[in-house]
């Protein structure tokens, strides 16, 4: 846990959460301010900044944290198949449109036309 991080407050439960999923690994939940009208983030319990901080050794948790999407959208309420899907984004470094420092997978979905938006 890294001191005066928001996320790993919110992992550790000080911070309350609209909480979604949970195992050993990850914890899901409702983003606070939805760009979409499915809007879910997936963070790893342990800290790491951003994905400028993962190597080879990371692939794994990684790899993990991506297959939670399918089923935690669907679980949302995103619609399956072609029709239907969502939106992995994963923003890193101020540049890259980060504002928390604590590494997040968003899943957004809903019907279209939001993208626009987004
Ligand atoms: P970033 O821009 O870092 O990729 O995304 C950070 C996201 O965290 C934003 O979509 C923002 O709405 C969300 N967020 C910021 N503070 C909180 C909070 O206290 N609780 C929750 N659930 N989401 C938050
Ligand atoms: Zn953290």
């Amino acid at each position: 846990m890294s001191e005066n991080c928001l996320f790993c407050k919110i992992a550790a439960g000080q911070i309350p959460s609209k909480k979604v999923y949970e195992d050993e690994d990850f914890l899901a939940f409702h983003d606070i301010n939805p760009a979409a009208p499915i809007h879910i983030l997936v963070i790893p319990k342990k800290h790491v900044v951003s994905m400028q901080d993962v190597s080879d050794q990371d692939s794994e948790w990684l790899g993990k944290m991506m297959a939670l999407a399918p089923s935690l959208a669907a679980k949302a309420g995103c619609r399956p198949g072609p029709e239907g899907g969502f939106r992995i984004v994963i923003n890193n470094g101020l540049d890259g449109g980060q504002e928390i420092n604590h590494l997040h997978m968003h899943i957004l979905g809903g019907e279209r036309p939001w993208q626009q938006r987004a």
